[in-house]
């Protein structure tokens, strides 16, 4: 069966799904969200793409920003980075507090709330325009000249980050922020504000399935064993405290964000990103999940063998 139609079995078979969850309420911007919309789309090794639904909208991408901020500190202080922050799943919310104290400052991972506050911390310490340089990476990573910060969430997200103040003057107190706190989380809160499609987070995330070089001009972005430890990262801490969840029922390394995206890469084979705005307990997109589920169980593909 060809991607196409599988991503339409997919959606036949989900279209009255009944655990479609809840849109994440902390802040306005999240909470007007269209729990009904839901995109699917693939891009292969070889550049061609395969979609359905509503792969062309823009969403915010949340936590998945989390992933490409890692890539690009790591690509600017190599393993330097680990002296700040670990490797290890944290197996508890990823707002929580708790680990930090016991770890004296050095988040359990990046793609925890407070470990990519450190990664923040590191991008402006190294580059004179972060927020310019950080999205002009992505953009070229998506090839798409529009993606851009929202002004309105980041602000919301400002609003909100009474736990984010927490975990960055925690931090500081153990001397792991080198910059003012302040702006080190705005620059964090921008980088949860940042929108893009699914169509956008395939086409970025294709050089953590080709051995980080894109495809698509063979430009390297990381090394091929710097790649194997972000999706080993992604596979293990991706989905707060869920990963292993999504590691049992997907299979895959990836990545999800409150606003109901996920993306997931089949090392060699393929990227694929799904969005349903609506959210299970741990929050991450339920329908999304199932989606990823079905299809890399009929595909037959998932990095523990063919199932
Ligand atoms: N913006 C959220 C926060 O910092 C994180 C969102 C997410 O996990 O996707 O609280």
């Amino acid at each position: 069966m060809k991607y196409n139609e599988i991503f339409e079995k997919i959606a036949a078979e989900l279209k009255d799904y009944d655990q479609i969850g809840q849109v994440a309420t902390y802040i306005p911007a999240l909470a007007k969200a269209n729990p009904n919309k839901f995109g699917m789309y693939l891009v292969t090794r070889e550049g061609h793409s395969y979609f359905h639904g509503d792969t062309d909208e823009t969403f915010s991408i949340q936590s998945i920003s989390k992933v490409l901020s890692l890539v690009y500190a790591f690509k600017l202080v190599g393993t330097d980075l680990w002296k700040r922050v670990g490797v290890e799943p944290s197996g508890s919310p990823f707002n929580s507090l708790v680990q930090l104290e016991y770890e004296q400052g050095i988040p359990r991972n990046p793609l925890i709330n407070a470990g990519a506050i450190v990664i923040c911390d590191i991008l402006m310490s190294e580059l004179k325009n972060p927020y310019q340089d950080f999205i002009k990476f992505l953009r070229s990573l998506a090839g798409n000249p529009n993606i851009d910060y929202c002004k309105t969430t980041a602000e919301s997200e400002k609003e909100c980050g009474f736990k984010n103040s927490a975990h960055i003057n925690l931090m500081k107190s153990y001397g792991n922020i080198e910059n003012d706190a302040e702006e080190v989380l705005d620059f964090y809160f921008h980088l949860c504000s940042i929108e893009m499609s699914c169509k956008d987070l395939a086409q970025t995330f294709m050089f953590l399935a080709s051995g980080g070089k894109n495809p698509v001009n063979n430009k390297r972005i990381i090394t091929a064993q710097e790649t194997k430890r972000i999706n080993s990262i992604m596979l293990l801490c991706g989905f707060y405290d869920e990963a292993g969840e999504f590691a049992f029922r997907v299979g895959l390394p990836g990545k999800s964000g409150v606003g109901g995206g996920i993306v997931a890469i089949y090392p060699d084979q393929y990227s694929i990103a799904v969005w349903s705005p609506g959210l299970n307990t741990k929050g991450n997109s339920s329908k999304g999940i199932k989606a990823l589920e079905l299809f890399t169980t009929i595909t037959q593909s998932n990095v523990f063998g063919p199932s």
